[in-house]
């Protein structure tokens, strides 16, 4: 039994499955005899942690992993980074393979710097710092890659207005990460291989506008206009070319969630201001992080986190250094700020399709430092912008770079060769017990998806 697992991060059912099928002949191909739906991702989608809520079929609330920074210990400005070392709670499927002997080789998953120990090989992902740190296992793999393939490249500066040369930036990073993926198919004696294409995610994140005209920005007949369509070409060539060396083994095409134009940016500290929620004891020059500017905490009563969604948290007497609220008033409080949150509207005044969660609510258990509201403005259509001096509560562009696409709840999933069918939707849950099901092995208890069938 074997099985390949390419990831395809942000593959966007819409565009996968309907709008560019034609020019993806070797997908198309795969599909006629495969089982495939739209993969409905966890709260919140977004790349960490959903790789490895899919990887271990364990909710981000039992990870207590909420994101990609957190706060450290209800502190108002020191944050720690989630990494590799923050998923050790739950075996990831690779680990649970290499109990029953399989061996996996393991390329890219968010998050896996630092490197940890596996039966098999693995190659870290963006995170990783730099290339010269220690970024493989076993360490001699980096050695050996670099001799007889090539340099690895990670990632790529994504939001930036220098689109060309992002373009051959992302196209090298596809092709020597390819060429080392045939690489260790062909010389290491696997079981599972596993990868995940994080380019797929920025060339969405960086060329949206030129190719939806219904994005606000969109540019008619830009030279950019092709360039999402021919990235995933690319990755169907690539798809061909894995096909050609691999003839014995179940293959699975997944993302962690899709795509889908961003409206605009919600400057949730500059609405928090406005309504008095937040108290600065002076306006900053320009626009700054919160952290540099000079908040009045003990009248403020909460402020947020800029991202794909809005991370807000309380002052609370007795938790925060300078807290401005009583413990009694908390909840109280918090519904009261809910409850506006999901009322704001749009930069004309229309309604939004607000969400905001309470992290309880959303996870049975919330390990870690959870925010106290999540929020999802426009479910998601809106990214959450949490520097302060715009003057304004929207923006129309990113307040963190130019960025032109958000990220959709559903993902993808494919299973191939399978009777063809066609299901409604999967859940990301679901995907490590199927995976295990493949190789003959029993889902463990703690697992909170289930086969799919
Ligand atoms: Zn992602």
């Amino acid at each position: 039994m074997k099985a390949l697992v390419l990831g395809w991060d942000c593959a966007t059912p819409e565009l996968v499955f309907n709008k560019f099928i034609d020019d993806l002949p070797n997908f198309r191909k795969l599909l006629r005899n495969s089982l495939y739906a739209p993969m409905e991702s966890c709260d919140p989608p977004i790349t960490i942690p959903a790789w490895m809520v899919m990887a271990t079929s364990v909710n981000p609330g039992r990870h207590g992993i909420y994101g990609f920074r957190h706060r450290k210990e209800n502190s108002y400005n020191d944050i720690w980074i989630a990494n590799s070392t923050k998923f050790k709670k739950y075996p990831k499927v690779w680990d649970i393979l290499a109990k029953h002997g399989f061996k996996s080789c393991i390329i890219g998953i968010p998050p896996s710097y630092p490197p940890l120990p596996l039966n098999g090989w693995l190659i870290s992902c963006f995170i990783t710092p730099d290339k010269n740190k220690p970024y493989t296992y076993p360490e001699e793999l980096k050695k050996e890659i670099e001799k007889e393939v090539g340099e690895y490249i990670f990632d790529v500066e994504f939001r930036t207005d220098e689109k060309e040369e992002l373009v051959k930036n992302l196209w090298e990073m596809t092709e020597i990460r390819h060429e080392i993926i045939k690489y260790l198919m062909q010389n290491k004696d696997w079981d599972l291989f596993w990868f995940v294409e994080i380019g797929l995610d920025r060339v969405q994140h960086a060329f949206w506008r030129y190719f939806d005209k219904n994005h606000h920005l969109y540019e008619e007949n830009s030279p950019f206009k092709n360039v999402i369509r021919d990235y995933y070409k690319l990755l169907d060539r690539n798809l061909g070319e894995y096909l050609k060396l691999i003839d014995d083994a179940s293959i699975f095409i997944v993302s962690d969630h899709g795509a889908k134009r961003m409206k605009g940016a919600f400057c949730i500290n500059e609405w928090l201001i406005e309504n008095e929620w937040l108290v600065l004891k002076e306006k900053p020059n320009g626009i700054r992080s919160i952290d540099r500017v000079n908040v009045a905490w003990d009248k403020t009563i909460a402020w947020g986190w800029g991202g794909y969604y809005a991370r807000v948290f309380i002052n609370v007497k007795d938790r925060e250094k300078y807290g401005a609220i009583k413990k009694e008033e908390y909840e109280e409080v918090r519904k009261e700020l809910a409850k506006e949150l999901s009322k704001v509207e749009d930069d004309k005044g229309n309604k939004m399709d607000n969400k905001v969660f309470l992290p309880e609510k959303l996870y049975p258990e919330c390990r870690g430092d959870p925010p106290d509201l999540m929020v999802y403005f426009d479910d998601l259509y809106w990214r959450s912008a949490g520097t302060i001096g715009h003057n304004k509560i929207h923006l129309e562009r990113n307040d963190t770079g130019p960025d032109d696409a958000v990220h959709s709840k559903y993902g993808i999933f494919v299973k191939y060769p399978h009777t063809p069918k066609i299901l409604d939707r999967v859940s990301i849950y679901d995907f490590a017990p199927t995976l295990l099901n493949e190789f003959g092995i029993k889902v463990p208890l703690h697992m909170e998806g289930r086969v799919i069938k």
